[in-house]
């Protein structure tokens, strides 16, 4: 990267502006105050847009070294998994929306139906308002703006709530953001429970909310009481199912990818693996063999990070009760480390099949066929991917069509994430709406229909009554068709 880390003020739009105003954040009247921006028509023009995205990916570039710490800190982010997950995934996704935006802006013309002829029929995006993000902690930076910057690119403004499970990421958004963004337009809240409860008194225009369930269900509620649209991405149990047919060994070291990033604490890392009882055996024995390959020995791996906090290593420690560790299974409260671990021998009940694992536990559990997963998938609720491994085409079509997940990877996993121009988001309990790429835009925008006629000749005419007996008799005929 040309652009290094920063020593001394930035050159944001925003750090220029003499009418900015510096003061801390307010929660109260917050709302009302970032709609101002958009409905005094600040936020719209594209040129602004454009400028605001350029000024978030400065901010990126030009604090490298200071993410990495943050990151580093709160989650023992190593410097590459900090770039791929976090500010690369960022930068990438900003320089997209500045070069789709023109496109992405421009009107959609559709033609208008021949009774309604002349017409021109036409969408046009228009921003929502004031938006809210509140983002987790597992993707501290990615997951705060990620979502901004679709809000920034559909000409919204938007307040940001990190993550307070996450504080090193969390004081850095709150400290970079104001130094680089337009505050009328952008802001940082920071905070827990309480001010997120104060947030959500207010009236927003999108709710975009990041993270479990049970929070999600008072974001819904209070987001109802304004009738406020909200954008739920949630987690949930991502399974694995690995064909008879797959490339095991390739399928062993996707998996282990997937599953030790973040130490599995990422939304759609594989939460467990559902495998062909006749290659089960075969599969174990690779993912150990992968596993090695990747980290080594883990807990002095510079590329293994850490569990956010000791709750959650403690929470981790309870679900490996019920099955045969086959490897990994360490723990240690102090460092927030958790060996890589292998489960096998699954009983019925055992806490790790009972709620999304959020951690580097991996849980291998024998099935009969396809038939066996897709009756195993009708049981449970939608997650937030599902993946598959197979070679044999039939399997993958089946698999494709007869289950329901917020996203399918074939042959891959977490890697689905990665393509920007594909929607990405839930579906039922793994959360509703969807967001990356267009589909951000389209989600902190208001695609308003517009038809408009000329007046030289009113075609219209020939619905307005009143209707003597044959215009009636045609017009019924017609419409009924
Ligand atoms: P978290 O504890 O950081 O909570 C998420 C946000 O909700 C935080 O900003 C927090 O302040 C707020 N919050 C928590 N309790 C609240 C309450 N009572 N009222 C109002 N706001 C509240 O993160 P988490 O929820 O533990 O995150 C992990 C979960 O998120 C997992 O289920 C994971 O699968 C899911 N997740 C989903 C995605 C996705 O893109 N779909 C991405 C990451 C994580």
């Amino acid at each position: 990267m040309s652009e290094t880390d920063a020593t001394s003020g930035p050159s944001g739009t925003a750090a220029s502006d003499p009418l900015t105003p510096r003061a801390a954040p307010q929660v109260a009247g917050l709302a009302a105050v970032l709609r101002e921006a958009v409905t005094s028509g600040r936020t719209r023009p594209r040129a602004y847009r454009e400028q605001q995205l350029d000024a978030l990916v400065r901010m990126l570039l030009q604090n490298v070294s200071q993410w990495q710490a943050a990151l580093a800190a709160d989650l023992g982010k190593s410097e590459i998994e900090a770039h791929l997950t976090e500010i690369g995934v960022l930068v990438a996704e900003a320089r997209s929306a500045r070069r789709s935006l023109r496109r992405w802006m421009a009107p959609t013309h559709v033609i208008a139906p021949l009774a309604l002829q002349p017409a021109l029929a036409k969408t046009v995006a228009e921003p929502l308002g004031a938006a809210l993000v509140i983002a987790p902690w597992n993707y501290p930076l990615q997951l705060a703006l990620a979502p901004a910057i679709g809000a920034i690119a559909a000409g919204d403004a938007v307040a940001i709530k990190p993550s307070e499970v996450a504080p090193a990421t969390s004081a850095l958004l709150a400290k970079l953001v104001p130094a680089y963004l337009d505050e009328r337009a952008v802001r940082v809240v920071e905070g827990g429970v309480d001010e997120t409860t104060a947030l959500l008194a207010e009236r927003w225009d999108l709710i975009f909310y990041t993270g479990n369930g049970t929070a999600a269900r008072i974001v819904a509620a209070a987001a109802a009481k304004h009738l406020t649209p909200t954008v739920l991405e949630l987690g949930g149990k991502s399974p694995v199912y690995v064909h008879r047919s797959a490339d095991l060994a390739v399928a062993a070291d996707r998996i282990a990818w997937g599953k030790w990033l973040n130490a599995g604490q990422t939304c759609v890392a594989p939460d467990h693996v559902l495998v062909d009882r006749e290659v089960e055996a075969e599969l174990v024995a690779e993912l150990r063999r992968a596993t090695t390959e990747q980290l080594g020995d883990a807990r002095t791996s510079p590329d293994f990070g850490r569990i956010v906090n000791e709750r959650h290593v403690e929470r981790l420690a309870g679900l490996l009760g019920g099955a045969t560790v086959v490897t990994g299974g360490e723990v240690d409260g102090a460092s927030r480390y958790m060996a890589p671990t292998i489960l096998t021998d699954v009983t019925d009940g055992a806490p790790a099949m009972q709620e999304e694992i959020f951690g580097p536990i991996l849980p291998v559990l024998p099935i009969d066929g396809v038939d066996g997963f897709i009756d195993a998938m009708r049981g449970a609720e939608k997650p937030l991917a599902l993946y598959v491994f197979a070679r044999d085409a039939d399997a993958v079509r089946r698999v494709e069509r007869e289950t329901s997940s917020g996203a399918v990877g074939v042959n891959v996993a977490v890697a689905h994430v990665g393509a920007g121009n594909l929607p990405f988001g839930g579906v039922g309990e793994s959360g509703s709406g969807a967001y990356h790429g267009k589909a951000s835009f389209e989600a902190f925008s208001h695609r308003k229909p517009v038809l408009s006629k000329p007046t030289a000749i009113d075609t219209l005419r020939l619905i307005y009554p009143p209707f003597d007996q044959q215009w009636r008799r045609a017009l019924v005929q017609r419409i009924l068709g």
